[in-house]
């Protein structure tokens, strides 16, 4: 494989961090390129993040010294340097929008952390070991943008990566209702206990817009690409209570779920045990060689033992057992800046890499 050069925009933030620790040695992406916004811009990247740095490993030593560039006004500068961006920036939703295309229309693709294209409907959200064929509607993307090369696709949110590939390979046996009440830690609001320390000894029952995500996105990464746009599943029926729990990181979902032709338990540890996707096909440099795995311990998945799973790329799962109301509930974990940010947008690069798709 060739190596891509890479800019992250938003790189000062917490997902941005992430970005720029994962990809330090990545075997095909160099990163080559940082932004942010004005108030970073012409810093260099150790000064512009300042105290921030909230990873456990330190700053990158090559990025140190990069000078900021402003992710809105130097687009073409961005341009010139790389083949592709990660973007992740905390933004009014109309102005990523615009930001995005911009950069797609400037002939760069765009891989994204962020909400605001996600429901788009010929841009790709994609879970690489569900729905990769996703990704075949960036022609017809490109063909609206009038571009090449430039398109966006996303990844989605957090919150619904720990329950979504627990239930994926159990769709055969056709999923008909779920309750989801997931247990979200407070690096998904961009924050460490340093920075929220009212969230020692605490619990938050409210995270905006964070139902309506999990309800609502599990249906279009189960949708099917139709003609120029991808069309959302209708099933199955799904419920959310999303808390923000005292923990640094790592999402965890207590799931209720019921089926048209309900399986045995063994079916579905089997099923969870043998699946795998075309990351783990095509042995893409961060997928995990297991996915799902399933712990026989009540006591697990804990966030604290289990989020880092296969570099956090992993997702946990346990306490598989007949319920009263629904036919089975588990449990689920998965680490929300790995897999259900950074992490995961680097999988769908990769997905994206090895399918030609920034040559
Ligand atoms: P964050 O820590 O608050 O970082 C925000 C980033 O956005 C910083 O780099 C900031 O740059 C930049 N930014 C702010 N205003 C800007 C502007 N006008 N122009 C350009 N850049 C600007 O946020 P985060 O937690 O990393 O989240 C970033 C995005 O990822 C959000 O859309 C969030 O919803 C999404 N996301 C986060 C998680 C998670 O687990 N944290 C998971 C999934 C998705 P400065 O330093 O220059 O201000």
């Amino acid at each position: 494989m060739k190596k891509f050069n890479v800019g992250i925009i938003g790189a000062t933030g917490m997902v941005g961090q992430r970005f720029a620790t994962l990809l330090e040695n990545h075997p095909w992406f160099n990163v080559v390129c940082l932004a942010a916004s004005p108030r970073s811009a012409g810093k260099t990247y150790e000064e512009a993040v300042g105290s921030r740095w909230a990873m456990a490993n330190p700053m990158p030593e090559a990025l140190k010294n990069m000078i900021m560039l402003d992710a809105t006004a130097d687009i073409s500068k961005v341009a010139e340097k790389v083949d592709f961006v990660f973007c992740a920036v905390d933004m009014k939703k109309d102005e990523i929008k615009a930001l995005e295309e911009a950069y797609a229309k400037a002939e760069i693709p765009v891989v994204s952390n962020n909400s605001a294209h996600r429901f788009t409907d010929d841009v790709p959200m994609v879970v690489p070991e569900i729905n990769p064929e996703h990704i075949e509607v960036i022609k017809s993307q490109r063909a609206r943008l009038g571009t090449k090369r430039g398109f966006v696709a996303v990844k989605s949110n957090c919150s619904i990566q720990s329950y979504v590939p627990a239930l994926h390979p159990l769709m055969k046996y056709g999923v008909s209702k779920v309750l989801a009440c997931t247990y979200q830690a407070i690096s998904g609001a961009g924050k460490t206990f340093e920075t929220w320390p009212e969230m020692v000894d605490n619990l938050i029952p409210f995270i905006g817009g964070e139902e309506e995500k999990s309800e609502k996105e599990p249906l279009k990464v189960w949708g099917k690409v139709e003609g120029d746009v991808i069309v959302n599943a209708s099933k199955p029926e799904i419920t959310t209570q999303c808390l923000r729990v005292p923990v640094s990181d790592g999402h965890t979902a207590a799931v209720f779920v019921s089926f048209d032709q309900k399986p045995s338990k063994e079916e579905i540890l089997k099923a969870w045990k043998e699946f795998a996707g075309v990351p783990q096909e095509l042995e893409l440099p961060s997928a995990p060689k297991q996915f799902l795995n399933y712990f026989e311990e009540d006591n697990r998945p804990q966030a604290k033992l289990d989020r880092n799973l296969e570099g956090g790329m992993a997702v946990s799962i346990g306490r598989l057992r007949e319920d009263t109301q629904y036919d089975y509930k588990f449990v689920c974990l998965s680490h929300n800046t790995l897999r259900g940010a950074a992490g995961g947008a680097v999988l769908l690069a990769e997905l994206l890499a090895a399918k030609g798709y920034f040559d």
